[in-house]
C-alpha cells in the first residue's frame, strides 16, 4: 500500500492521514479531558450524599459540613442509613 492507494471515491491513504492523526489528536484530548474529571471525582469521595429532611434539598455536601446548604437546618444523621 503506498500513499497512492486509492481506498473509496478517488480518497488516497495521503489524504486521509491528517484526518486520522486529527483524530488521533481528539482522542488524546478527550483522554486527558477524563483524566483531569477523574482526577475531579476523587474530592467526591470527601462528600457525603444528603437530603435534608427539613427542605427536601438533596445532593453532596461536605463530609464535615453538618448544615444543610439551602436551608441551614442542622444536618444530624450525616450517612447514617438508620434512624
Ligand atoms: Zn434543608
Amino acid at each position: 500500500m503506498t500513499m497512492d492507494t486509492i481506498l473509496f471515491n478517488g480518497i488516497t491513504v495521503g489524504r486521509l492521514i491528517p484526518w486520522l492523526a486529527a483524530v488521533a489528536v481528539l482522542y488524546a484530548a478527550l483522554k486527558i479531558y477524563k483524566a483531569l474529571f477523574a482526577k475531579k471525582k476523587v474530592n467526591l469521595q470527601h462528600t457525603v450524599y444528603f437530603v435534608c429532611s427539613n427542605c427536601g434539598w438533596e445532593g453532596h455536601i461536605s463530609k464535615f459540613g453538618t448544615r444543610c446548604p439551602k436551608c441551614d437546618a442542622a444536618a444530624g444523621n450525616l450517612g447514617a442509613g438508620s434512624e
